[in-house]
């Protein structure tokens, strides 16, 4: 089916052995554009327990006896070069998927499907450098580490990237040659449910990668499971939380989880002040602000406050107001979130612009900037995952640095500086997992991406992201016979 004037295909069912097909579960998923409210697509299957098991024998038959178990590493970086060129070959039909089911600016949606293709592109790179080590037999015994898949893998994903997160997880599993179940989040499922179709005609085998649907119940379903070995988990600390105890409480599957960020960004008073400003706000509204490592911490010396809360206003004020640069929220759920986060944070802090709804219709919130909230406000200490800024100002390195530890997430901080041994000296010190000096959101394939603190468990992407996927086995030889 071909959706709303584009050329986008519509899939609805669950990809399972290469096919899609209808859910013994009688529950779908209506899709409505939260631009105007208007319907994308009903009737998407929703996984439950027995679509579930019929995923997992199919990745386990895959895994075990399908021709992938015994596909050379070379078999494996083709097709997965081929899911890549075939990622880049239908960007236009299939960015257009995550612009109607989340409002997705268009812009936006080309560049996550850009770093979908670069996902799958660099861990077909990896196939056949997979690391393994040994050690002298100094003790008698000769030793040596090699580094295994782990089997059947599932993984879970927010909506805010629904495909470049079904490419990061999906890639770095199967590069190593375990099999994988994939749920995209239920508020955006049409990009991801494109992957299998996209999948198959790679060359992928049955049962390699395969798509379900559903709500937190269906991924619930993939933490439990007694036959998958390992997930990986993108989405908010709560539902984390729930992922790594079920893990637990079943067979102890490996966990990796990728969750929230109240992200720090600390602008000093030697700082370039244009690429300040334009890094908290061009960047910063990016996808409607809906991104895991927002600077949404923000503090600047005093020194230079005035100058950059004045120029801050102004590009919030023109960006929100530049057609197709921002889109809506993804749903009412979200807008309504954002929008209480609002009224709270106009009895916590000085508003600058912003505040409220922006028009009528549809889940659009205006750019807002809150300025100097207390320490325990929630505005400050909360991720709101909306475009909600909030600036304190600070005195000293020290002092700030204390402000911006003082959090329980831990994902992205910033530092705006042209001193490199003040850039680096706070940057050691910042508590994050991605550290970004004078620019903001920056990311690659080649380098671990995850959290410190409550912001994750584990790391994605790069050498660590494969080994994410991967056992370690220790072969002991006695040497004395
Ligand atoms: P969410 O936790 O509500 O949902 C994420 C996914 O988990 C969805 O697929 C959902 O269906 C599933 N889920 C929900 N409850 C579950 C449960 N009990 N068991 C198993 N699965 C369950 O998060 P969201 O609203 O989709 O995404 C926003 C959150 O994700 C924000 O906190 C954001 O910071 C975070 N995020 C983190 C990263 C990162 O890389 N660190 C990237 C993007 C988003």
């Amino acid at each position: 089916m071909a959706v709303n004037g584009t050329k986008s295909h519509i899939h609805k069912g669950l990809f399972i052995n290469n096919e899609y097909v209808d859910a013994k579960n009688k529950e779908t998923i209506t899709v409505s554009n939260p631009e105007d409210g208007s319907i994308v697509a009903e009737g998407i299957q929703v996984a439950g327990e027995a679509d579930i098991d019929a995923a997992v024998e199919a990745a386990e038959a895959a895994y075990y006896s399908g021709p992938w178990s015994t596909w050379t590493a070379k078999e494996r970086s083709k097709v997965m070069l081929k899911m890549a060129d075939l990622i880049e070959a239908n960007a236009k039909d299939l960015a257009p998927l995550e612009t109607l089911a989340m409002g997705q600016p268009a812009w936006v949606a080309g560049f996550m499907t850009s770093v979908s293709a670069d996902a799958w592109r660099y861990y077909a790179g990896w196939t056949d450098k997979l690391p393994g080590e040994q050690f002298p037999a100094d003790d008698g015994n000769y030793k040596i580490v090699q580094y295994e898949p782990l089997g059947v893998c599932a993984m879970i994903g927010a909506w805010n990237g629904s495909m470049m997160f079904h490419a990061m997880k999906t890639s770095a599993a199967v590069a190593s040659g375990n099999t994988a179940i994939y749920k995209g989040s239920e508020k955006s499922p049409l990009g991801v449910l494109a992957m299998g179709a996209l999948a198959k005609e790679a060359g992928f085998p049955p049962g390699v990668i395969n798509i379900v649907t559903g709500a937190g119940p269906t991924g619930a379903m993939l933490a439990s499971h007694m036959k998958i070995r390992k997930i990986s988990f993108t989405g908010s600390v709560g539902a984390g939380k729930k992922v790594q105890e079920l893990a637990a409480k079943s067979n102890l599957k490996r966990v990796t989880l990728e969750l929230g960020g109240k992200s720090p960004s600390i602008i000093f008073e030697d700082a370039d002040m244009e690429n300040a400003l334009t890094n908290h706000s061009q960047n910063f509204l990016m996808n409607s602000t809906q991104v895991c490592i927002a600077a949404s911490r923000t503090f600047v010396h005093e020194s230079i406050a005035e100058k950059f809360v004045e120029g801050l206003k102004a590009r919030f004020e023109t960006l929100g107001d530049t057609p197709g640069f921002m889109g809506p929220l993804v749903d009412k759920v979200q807008f309504d979130r954002v929008k209480s986060y609002l009224e709270i944070g106009k009895k916590e802090a000085e508003l600058i612009t912003g505040g409220s709804q922006k028009g009528k219709d549809g889940f659009f919130i205006q750019p807002t900037i809150f300025l100097n909230p207390a320490e325990d406000a929630r505005i400050y200490r909360e991720e709101i995952f909306g475009p909600v800024i909030t600036i304190k100002t600070f005195k000293t390195e020290e002092e700030v640095l204390r402000m911006a530890n003082d959090t329980e997430y831990g994902l992205a901080a910033y530092v705006f500086t042209s001193a490199i041994s003040r850039a680096l000296r706070v940057a050691g010190k910042l508590e994050a997992g991605l550290v970004n000096i004078n620019t903001s959101n920056s990311f690659s394939m080649n380098v671990p991406f995850g959290g410190y603190k409550q912001s994750g468990v584990g790391r994605e992407s790069g050498k660590a992201g494969l080994l994410a996927f991967m056992e370690p086995k220790t072969i002991m030889i006695n040497m004395k016979i």
